[in-house]
């Protein structure tokens, strides 16, 4: 009865137009709060969690696996909750629970770990990483640590960042894991006052020490008491070809080249991930690096567009998640264009149906990255605009360079592209439709100039 009334809602909502992300499968455990106990998964289960780069990393292990001729079922474009999870298990089921893909690549939400190993053990558990995230929703990296914890089964094979001394830690009971790291491009500096989620060491109290920290906690970090360090990764990139859009992935004493899908070394740890999980599913690395050599990463997180002589850059910037929106920010600032406009929408207004977050998260952020010189022109736009210019000037960003709008078109009105032709738009989920529209103004804008 529930997968009938599950089918039938989605029937229902794609006749509407409407995407069936969440409801088949929220109406499934209405009716049956058991249900995804009595599904027949496909014969493998890969599963992605972690606070940061879990759609990234579960859209490339998928994309790989259909180039390489498997069906997937797969809820990346959708809910990674529960019902998400459940929503995307129904639409590839047959109405005897049995499903009709190979595989399932299932982006699973941290707090709903509880909800879904308790029905899905899956075969290999991604990790992506453990970070300070939204107060409102994730509380704190111990918390998130201990549901995680609790739920994964223990024949789950985990594969774990070896450079984040949370994640790494994560699950001591089950046997079974393997991890990826970058050794490339060490810093030569850990940055001084960086917000870290790990202090002390959790054995035995001591303050770690970092012997290089890359942002927030990852990197390599020692402790000066009982000696205990980061472990040592099974597939390591050891170099990064930037210029020849390469990477190099060091497996067993043998290197493996795969094409740099996305240079931003958050989506290169993604990279690294999606090769770990693939390898010890099985592919073999030429395969997978044709695989790669045709897969980019979804155009509503990052896109580069060229409007005449303006270029655009739109990059996903989650508001309320202080380390995915300074990873944004310094991002953008990374390139090489000599006059920049950064246009920054990450209001949590749109989240605030029934209640409010604290502005706190936006103090959590580093936006030092955005005092670069070559940031000519920085322009909040959103209902918080305030606070946010508040945040750029305690970390040094010049006055004169900022500029707020209360309003999201009127903030990108605001950019001067003759002084500043190369504009980057860092935006939030919540509005994609919006920030749509203002790439596309930029875009008729660069066009008509011509
Ligand atoms: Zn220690």
């Amino acid at each position: 009865m529930a997968m009938a009334a599950a089918k039938l809602t989605r029937l229902l909502l794609r006749v509407c137009g409407r995407e069936a992300s969440c409801t088949p499968g929220k109406v499934a455990l209405k009716i049956c709060p058991d249900f995804m106990g009595g599904l027949r998964l496909p014969e493998t289960v890969i599963c992605v969690t972690g606070t940061n780069g879990k759609t990234t990393t579960s859209n490339l292990i998928t994309t790989a696996l259909t180039k390489c001729g498997y069906t997937v079922t797969n809820n990346s474009y959708g809910s990674n909750i529960q019902a998400g999870v459940c929503s995307a298990l129904i639409k590839d089921s047959r109405f005897s629970g049995k499903s009709r893909r190979q595989i399932a690549v299932l982006e699973v939400d941290e707090r709903s770990s509880l909800l879904v190993y308790k029905y899905i053990t899956p075969d290999y558990l991604v990790i992506t990483n453990i970070m300070r995230d939204s107060l409102k929703r994730n509380a704190h990296t111990d918390f998130i640590s201990y549901i995680i914890n609790r739920a994964v089964p223990e024949r789950t094979r985990l594969v774990l960042n070896a450079d984040d001394f949370i994640c790494s830690r994560l699950c001591p009971g089950n046997p079974d894991r393997v991890f990826f790291g970058i050794s490339a491009e060490k810093p030569e500096t850990s940055p001084e006052g960086a917000l870290r989620d790990v202090v002390y060491c959790p054995e035995c109290g001591s303050a770690l020490r970092p012997e290089y920290v890359r942002y927030d906690h990852i990197g390599r970090i020692v402790c000066p008491g009982c000696g205990l360090s980061n472990p040592a990764p099974d597939y390591e990139v050891t170099q990064i070809d930037r210029s020849g859009g390469s990477f190099t992935v060091s497996h067993a004493g043998v290197c493996e080249n795969y094409r740099l899908v996305n240079d931003n070394i958050v989506n290169v740890y993604n990279l690294c991930a999606a090769v770990a999980v693939l390898r010890e599913f099985g592919l073999d690395a030429s395969r997978l690096a044709g695989a790669f050599e045709k897969t980019s990463i979804v155009s509503s997180r990052y896109e580069r567009v060229k409007a005449g002589r303006l270029n655009i850059v739109m990059q996903l910037a989650k508001g309320q998640n202080p380390v995915a929106c300074a990873r944004a920010f310094s991002y953008v600032v990374r390139d090489s264009a000599p006059r920049k406009a950064v246009l920054v929408m990450v209001d949590d207004k749109n989240d605030n149906t029934n209640d409010s977050e604290s502005v706190c998260w936006i103090y959590d952020c580093d936006y030092s990255a955005l005092a670069d010189p070559s940031v000519k022109q920085l322009v909040f736009a959103g209902r918080r605009c305030r606070d946010q210019r508040l945040r750029a000037l305690l970390a040094g960003v010049d006055p004169s360079v900022i500029s707020i709008s209360d309003s999201l078109f009127e903030g990108a009105a605001m950019i001067d592209t003759d002084a500043c032709p190369d504009i980057y738009v860092c935006f939030d989920p919540y509005i994609l439709s919006e920030a749509e529209k203002i790439k596309k103004y930029f875009a008729d804008k660069g066009e008509t100039e011509k």
